[in-house]
């Protein structure tokens, strides 16, 4: 989909956050997960001076391996009895590197189609810059969730997994769990 379609589709849902938090908030079951590619991570360590390990944790989902054992791709946002450890009160504490899918929030992108998430801020209003905007960050996403994607593909051509190992697989390598 062309920038300005997905654009014009998006402000013809209209969206104005009213700064509710729900989204990084636990309110169905992940509904908060934010999953991190090896890039955002960079970025909030970058931010807050911390050590990736400290903020994010192996997405939940694993694939069971034939002969036993597991992989798990990619990080999420660590989160604290349901709720996103950068919260504060309904402040964002990284808002300025939060990552793609906080930025893009409720809208999100599934192959070409644009999927849109609860949240009580749908149909209010939304300006054409801000819808741009929006646009151009679901397209990036796309593009870096397509590169992430090669790179592990890569790895999993290239790398024999232990059997009946637990490993976790992100596009910085493979590592066990
Ligand atoms: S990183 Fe910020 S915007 Fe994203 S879920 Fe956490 S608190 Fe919310």
């Amino acid at each position: 989909m062309r920038q300005e379609e997905l654009a014009a589709e998006i402000r013809r849902i209209g969206f104005s956050c009213t700064r509710c938090g729900e989204c990084c908030r636990e309110t169905n079951t992940d509904s908060n997960l934010v999953m991190l590619y090896p890039p955002e991570r960079a970025e909030l360590c970058t931010a807050t001076g911390r050590e990736g390990e400290e903020f994010s944790e192996p997405y939940p989902e694993a694939v069971a391996m034939p002969g036993g054992g597991s992989i798990r791709f990619e990080r999420c946002i660590r989160r604290r009895e349901g709720v996103c450890i950068f919260l504060d009160g309904n402040r964002c504490q990284v808002y300025a590197s939060r990552p793609w899918i906080c930025r893009t929030y409720p809208f999100m992108l599934s192959g070409e189609e644009l999927m849109v998430f609860q949240c009580r801020g749908i149909g209010g209003p939304l300006s054409e810059g801000e819808a741009w905007e929006i646009a151009g960050l679901l397209l990036a996403r796309k593009r870096a969730e397509e590169q992430e994607e090669d790179r592990v593909r890569t790895l999993l051509s290239t790398h024999h997994i232990p059997a009946g190992a637990d490993v976790l697989i992100d596009g910085t390598g493979m590592r066990r769990l």
